[in-house]
């Protein structure tokens, strides 16, 4: 059988970055081992670890690595060695030019609530068990990006702030086709968020949207929401949901809201996905929503599974393995059925594992389910 080579890049930046995404890299490399699949690994510094190491965020010859990778997978940038530094040198610096030079203007990230641990969120039981909902945010337009911008001084010693909010047809269409065509691989529903009921962007985007359902999807369910509703929808009855479409600035909102329905930020990943290169490729990058948790570095307590998840994103949406995503998400499930936990999710009665046990327990299920 001829095996398939597919570059994966990991890049595991600062804190507890490098302890997460050693996980990461024992699953890859049990994968090569056990499955018909090349996987040829790179590892390579950023953040802060590369301030240390060539005293820029991100050398060019990582960036260039990164361009031609099938997939990125991050930890984490940042901590407090470096929070004194001018704001254009910090480590969070070498995110923002991925971001913005891969051109990474979807970002998908998933809320799914997983049954073991529907006690971790603060919404009751039955409104969260079994939540699966995936926000797609748009990522590069909008009101952080519009101009004008800036403060300028007004009379009376006033000052004025601004802010553009501008999207164009093709700004949103290009992000409505990512919510659509995930939609179609779950359950076939799109609720589409704007306040066009207050803003003129609002009304172009609801009329974009629906443009390009009516013209290239068809057979997928549209509902249009003002943002506000959905904000409070989300915490009402957040199961209504399959796939949530929203610009960049209620995006950022609606996720961090569905993020906390979860419960532990130990657990979400997410993707950023941008336009395709020469050779067809889709730009990506994947990472958990953490941080680098400088409050628990070198300790191996860091939850690992949003990491091993986002390697499961990366699977699915960069390299056309469904199948063995499927494996790694049926297993992190086997191994909280099992009653292993990190210390972020702890519970009575549950097994208190490191981070290390707990990627070692999740490979060992994979095992299982391949024999
Ligand atoms: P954080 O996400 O790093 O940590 C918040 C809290 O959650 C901490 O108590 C931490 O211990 C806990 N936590 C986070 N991930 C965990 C995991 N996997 N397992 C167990 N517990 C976990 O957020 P913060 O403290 O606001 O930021 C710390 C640093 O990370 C800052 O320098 C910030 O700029 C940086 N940061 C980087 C990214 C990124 O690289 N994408 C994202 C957010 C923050």
């Amino acid at each position: 059988m001829v095996k398939k080579t597919r570059k994966i890049l990991l890049l595991p930046g600062d804190g507890i970055g490098p302890e997460v995404i050693a996980e990461v890299k024992k699953i890859l490399e049990w994968m090569n081992k056990t499955k018909s699949l090349d996987f040829v690994l790179s590892q390579e510094l950023i953040g802060g670890a590369s301030i240390d190491a060539n005293k820029v965020p991100i050398t060019d010859e990582v960036f260039y690595k990164s361009l031609e990778s099938d997939a990125v997978i991050l930890g984490a940038c940042g901590g407090p060695k470096w929070d004194n530094l001018e704001f254009s040198k910090k480590p969070e610096r070498a995110l923002l030019k991925l971001r913005k030079e891969l051109k990474l203007f979807a970002n998908l990230r998933p809320a799914i609530c997983f049954k073991q641990l529907v006690d971790s969120s603060t919404l009751k039981p039955e409104i969260v068990s079994g939540l699966d909902i995936m926000i797609v945010r748009e990522l590069t337009g909008g009101i952080y990006f519009g101009e004008p911008r800036g403060i300028e001084p007004m009379e009376n010693n006033q000052r004025k702030g601004i802010n553009t909010h501008t999207y164009t047809t093709s700004e949103i269409q290009r992000i409505a086709r990512v919510a659509f065509d995930l939609a179609k691989k779950r359950r076939n529903k799109v609720t589409s968020c704007e306040k066009s009921n207050v803003m003129e962007a609002g009304v172009l985007w609801r009329e974009e949207v629906q443009i390009l359902k009516d013209k290239e999807f068809k057979k997928v369910d549209l509902n249009h929401m003002l943002a506000d509703n959905c904000a409070m929808q989300l915490l009402r009855n957040p199961k209504q949901f399959d796939v949530i479409l929203a610009d960049n600035l209620f995006g950022d909102m609606l996720s961090d809201e569905a993020a906390m329905l979860t419960g532990s930020l130990g657990l979400l990943p997410s993707a950023s996905l941008g336009i395709k290169d020469k050779n067809g490729r889709v730009r990506s990058l994947y990472e958990p929503v953490h941080g680098s948790a400088p409050d628990i570095e070198g300790k191996n307590i860091a939850n690992p599974i949003a990491t091993i998840l986002s390697l499961s994103m990366a699977l699915r949406y960069s390299l056309d393995l469904e199948q063995e995503a499927d494996l790694i998400d049926k297993a992190v499930e086997q191994v909280l059925d099992n009653g292993l936990r990190t210390k972020d999710i702890i519970s009575p009665n549950k097994k208190e594992v490191s981070t290390s046990v707990m990627g070692d327990a999740i490979i060992n299920e994979l095992s299982k389910n391949l024999h």
